[in-house]
């Protein structure tokens, strides 16, 4: 007999997976914390799924693209995805794997790109 070591730990196989529309990577919705996962660990981009007012599937499915970064209360990261079709926001928690590249762009996105010109505080 064969060892058959993703069947014999009681819990489900890992076969939970999606597409990623963006980069066609196939990723495990169970991630190696696991924490479930809806968004690509390597370009972030994830799908609307969720329907976020009634609670259940949204009939939307459109791609997510990543639109900045939130801390959490928890001090962990979170990310904010928009629907590139209906425009929905939505928060979700940073994996453990997901690109550090592409996190830590979307966070300096703001101090590097300031709406004001940044020597107003050298008078201050
Ligand atoms: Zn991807
Ligand atoms: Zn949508």
């Amino acid at each position: 007999m064969s060892h058959n070591t993703t069947n014999g730990t009681g819990r489900a196989p890992s076969t939970d997976t999606f597409t990623c529309l963006r980069c066609g990577s196939v990723v495990n919705r169970i991630a190696p914390d696991d924490s479930r996962r809806n968004h690509c660990p390597s370009c972030l981009t994830s799908r609307h799924t969720d329907d976020h007012i009634d609670g259940g599937v949204s009939e939307c499915q459109a791609r997510m693209t990543p639109l900045s970064i939130a801390v959490l209360r928890s001090g962990r990261w979170a990310l904010i995805h928009r629907c590139t079709r209906c425009y929905e926001l939505s928060l979700h928690q940073v994996g453990g794997d997901d690109n550090q590249l592409i996190l830590m762009r979307l966070a300096v996105r703001p101090l590097a790109e300031p709406p004001f010109p940044l020597d107003v505080f050298a008078d201050l």
